[in-house]
């Protein structure tokens, strides 16, 4: 994808600190962290978000998630941590190239990811759980 900004760090044309790659996935840190250690993992073939990826790939980046996850926190002695996945400029994607956010966290940071909370009834949670439990 020519003016994907993740594309071109792929293919090495923007730099970026690069902390792990394979055949399929490339993982570096983000050049403006939320916290510091905030990485992002992608995948090296463009795909715009989760509804583009097939579901076993999908399956295998998740797994590389936690394996970074697991040494972030080893080596740099956090405990807690957001794995964010934005997908669509109104869920806050404002980068088009699927990737997975691994947020550090700690004690008395500025971070947000929370929202409001809805208080729906039990009959508009009923409506929604057939919808999709019958597609499932
Ligand atoms: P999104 O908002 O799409 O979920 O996340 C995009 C992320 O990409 C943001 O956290 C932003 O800081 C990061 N980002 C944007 N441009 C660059 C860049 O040129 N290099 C790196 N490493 N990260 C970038
Ligand atoms: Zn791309």
């Amino acid at each position: 994808m020519d003016n994907c900004i993740f594309c071109k760090i792929i293919a090495g044309v923007i730099p970026s600190a690069t902390i792990y790659e394979n055949e399929e996935f490339k993982v570096i840190l983000d050049r403006f962290p939320a916290n510091e250690g905030h990485v992002l993992i992608m995948p090296k073939e463009h795909c715009d978000n989760l509804f583009g990826i097939e579901e076993e790939k999908a399956g295998r980046l998740f797994a590389l998630a936690v394996k970074v996850a697991k040494v972030m926190k080893e080596t740099l002695g956090f405990e807690n941590m957001n794995l964010v996945q934005n997908n669509g400029p109104v869920a806050g994607q404002t980068v088009n190239h699927l990737h997975v956010h691994l947020i550090p966290r700690y004690e008395g940071d500025e971070v947000k990811v929370t929202w409001p909370q809805m208080d729906l009834t039990d009959e508009q949670i009923d409506a929604v759980k057939i919808k999709l439990a019958e597609n499932l």
